[in-house]
């Protein structure tokens, strides 16, 4: 991503294409420069007070202007590689040298004697160089982006900056130096009167380079990045400012003072629509950011309800088989095995097919969803841990309960299923809802497998049932216990 281009669709951001806002705010403000410098043509000879602060302000602020376009041209060009954005940073460095040259001239700030002492024509011939040079700049520019050209490669991209930066900053200050020597230059200004720039055809012919590169810049009209609709801007005050600089032909003259303004435009122009962009980007990482950080709350949130639901049985709200199999794993696995019983319970509803069959599969659903929370909840009163292991099987995790306690524990969930009074006219046990449970112990340090223990104590399960149901059976001891009535 860059943020200048353009017309080529596949580079092109959609930030950085011009929206008809944009496009509004930069020919109200080319109107409002074509009225005030049409408007100052009038007077542009009218002679005003040489203001010795107005000019070296206007000037640095101009010089800064293209200084910083420039820098922030090389930068992008450094990220995208592509090579019109260092022709144009070229040309804003030239042209911000130029004008810093033209500054320290008409300040007396270049030095009085040595190669660079200027004579009396080195300042109006800085000033054509750098009214030249930028149109010049642009055009190259704009032939190039029509050329499409490839990025260059990451390993060459320092040799470029260097060789470009290096043929610019010797291209000025040579320039400055043949300007410096007017022996070579033929004159232009005589006493403040710079009429010869217009009367030699240079002046001309700078304003026609210039119309050129403005002309240029309009095409193609819609396909126009930010950008490259400022720099028509810049342009267009540009030439409007050598238009008004002309007609005045005299340095403190009306004219000549508004021209200064125009090319401050000229030169500030594409640094504040880039500013602008890149405060918009920042904007909208800003925004993205904040989305960013909501939805990897949400995802988080959504993951943890997932790890949850992982291990939730979807009817009964208690653990799965999926968490029961973990449990028991790490139950097994844990240290206190060496020092500690570990109590399995499989719990199993009496004649619960006849249920169904004869109360509805809804009806069925009722009693296993009264059922878990019953055996959970005395579960817990002592530590144990409950799962649906499967259709209307239940299992009970007890750990630390010895085969005793964990006998007096099932005797309870008897009960309490019991005590929940849920009619079943159909068993042959009881009127009411009743369990049968089967269940193991692994003593202190004895080792077992999951599936061991499951299976010694559906073993036992198994014994329970078959001795009549609505009882207990330990699979260590084998003994049936007395049914709970
Ligand atoms: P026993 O006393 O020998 O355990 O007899 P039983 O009828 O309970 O045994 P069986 O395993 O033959 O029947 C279990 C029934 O549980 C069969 C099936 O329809 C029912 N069942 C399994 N899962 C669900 C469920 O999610 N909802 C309902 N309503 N019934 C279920
Ligand atoms: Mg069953
Ligand atoms: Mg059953």
């Amino acid at each position: 991503m860059n943020i200048l281009f353009y017309n080529d669709d596949d580079l092109q951001d959609q930030l950085f294409h011009v929206s008809p806002r944009q496009r509004r705010v930069a020919f109200a403000l080319s109107l409002f420069l074509a009225c005030f410098t049409f408007g100052a043509l009038f007077f542009a000879r009218t002679e005003l007070p040489g203001l010795a602060v107005f000019f070296p302000v206007i000037s640095a602020w101009g010089v800064m202007g293209s200084a910083i376009t420039a820098f922030i041209l090389f930068s992008q060009f450094r990220a995208s590689r592509i090579l019109p954005l260092l022709l144009l940073a070229c040309t804003f460095l030239f042209t911000g040298l130029l004008s810093l040259f033209y500054l320290l001239a008409l300040t007396d700030m270049l030095p009085a004697s040595g190669p660079f002492a200027p004579g009396s024509q080195t300042a109006v011939w800085i000033w054509c160089f750098w009214h030249a040079s930028f149109p010049i700049g642009l055009l190259c520019f704009y032939a190039s982006i029509r050329f499409k050209t490839k990025r260059i490669s990451l390993e060459r991209l320092p040799v470029y900056l260097s060789v470009a930066t290096g043929s610019v900053l010797l291209a000025a200050v040579s320039l400055l130096l043949f300007a410096a020597s007017d022996r070579f230059l033929p004159t232009l200004i005589v006493n403040g009167d710079y009429g010869r720039v217009l009367t030699s055809g240079i002046g001309p012919a700078i304003l026609g380079l210039n119309a050129a590169a403005f002309l240029l810049s309009l095409f193609p009209y819609k396909k126009r990045s930010v950008v490259e609709v400022w720099l028509s801007v810049a342009s267009f005050a540009f030439m409007l400012g050598i238009a008004l600089s002309l007609t005045a032909g005299h340095r403190y003259t009306l004219g000549w003072y508004v021209s200064r303004v125009d090319s401050l435009v000229a030169s500030t122009a594409v640094v504040m629509a880039i500013i602008s962009e890149v405060n918009k980007l920042f904007v909208r990482l800003s925004r993205q950011h904040e989305l960013l950080e909501d939805s990897q709350r949400a995802l988080e949130e959504a993951n943890e309800q997932l790890k949850e639901l992982a291990g939730v049985d979807s009817l009964t709200k208690i653990a799965n088989r999926r968490k029961f199999d973990d449990v028991l794993r790490q139950e097994l696995n844990a240290p206190q095995r060496t020092k500690e019983h570990l109590s399995l319970l499989m719990i199993d509803i009496d004649f619960f097919k006849a249920y169904n069959d004869n109360y509805g599969h809804l009806g069925g659903d009722m009693v296993l969803r009264s059922v878990a929370p019953r055996l959970e909840s005395e579960a817990l009163a002592h530590f144990g841990f409950t799962a649906r292991y499967g259709g209307e099987e239940f299992a009970i995790i007890l750990p630390g309960h010895s085969e005793q306690e964990a006998e007096q524990i099932a005797e309870l969930m008897i009960e309490c299923v019991r005590s929940l009074g849920i009619a079943h006219g159909y068993s042959a046990v009881s009127d009411q809802i009743t369990i049968s449970i089967g269940g193991c112990t692994l003593h202190p340090g004895e080792k077992s497998t999951a599936h061991d223990l499951i299976g010694r104590a559906d073993e036992a399960l198994y014994k329970a049932k078959a001795q009549g149901r609505n009882r207990y059976v330990f699979a260590r001891s084998g003994r049936p216990r007395r049914p709970v009535s």
